[in-house]
């Protein structure tokens, strides 16, 4: 069976990651979702809670779900968490299953600037999931251009050349992120039916996304 493999800063994890998991695992019929915050993410720096922090959260929001495995994978490796080297480690840890790595529209758009992505595309399948304001478009056009040349264009597939894809999943638009989330706690707003209430109190006792903090 194929597993799924769900990246991301999880800063902190919300209702629409869930739903994206717990989505693209029916779809697809995967076996689990491994989710794995980054620990150092190239791309992310404002208002991170520590890696520890956020992993915690995830272990949080994914404990009643036995189709949902938080992974410290990255926490244990030194140096940027670059992705790649991700999908390169479980592909050894899981060899001769299919992966399939989780993103939304927005995240395949920056796709080219990650670390090796011609790599990366040769190492796992990828789902992607409508993110509301560039859910509607095809897939080939979020396709940074770059990268689009190794690629054979279906209308909801993209055969790369080393055989993986590119696919999408049926997925309704959910207005939720983190940088909201973030935001809202700042302010003092409520976060409440966006955001697990376990992790809710994890945020409120440790003091997490606060204004000054
Ligand atoms: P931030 O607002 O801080 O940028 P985020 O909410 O985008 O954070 P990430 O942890 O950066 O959360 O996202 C991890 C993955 O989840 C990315 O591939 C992102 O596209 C996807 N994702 C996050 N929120 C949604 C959403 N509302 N709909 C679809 N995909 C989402």
């Amino acid at each position: 069976m194929s597993l799924g493999v769900f990246g991301g800063t999880f800063n902190p994890i919300h209702f629409a990651h869930l739903r994206v998991a717990e989505t693209v695992w029916e779809a697809l019929d995967l076996e689990r979702v491994l989710l794995i915050p980054s620990a150092d993410p190239p791309h992310k720096s404002r208002r991170l809670a520590s890696a520890t922090h956020r992993l915690e959260m995830v272990k949080l929001a994914s404990a009643s779900n036995p189709s949902l495995e938080a992974l410290d994978l990255e926490l244990k490796r030194p140096g940027p968490s670059y992705t790649v080297d991700t999908l390169r480690a479980l592909s050894r840890r899981y060899k001769g299953q299919q992966l399939w790595f989780l993103l939304g529209t927005d995240t395949l758009t920056e796709l080219d600037s990650w670390h090796e992505p011609e790599t990366l595309l040769g190492l796992a399948n990828f789902a992607v999931v409508g993110r509301p304001g560039s859910d509607h478009q095809p897939l080939e056009s979020l396709l940074p251009e770059r990268l689009a040349g190794s690629f054979i264009a279906d209308p909801n597939v993209l055969k790369h050349e080393s055989g993986r894809e590119i696919r999408s999943v049926p997925f309704p638009p959910l207005g939720i992120s983190a940088s909201d989330i973030r935001k809202r706690i700042a302010r003092g707003a409520s976060i409440r039916y966006l955001v697990p209430d376990a992790v809710i109190e994890y945020i409120e006792k440790h003091h997490l996304y606060q204004e000054g903090s």
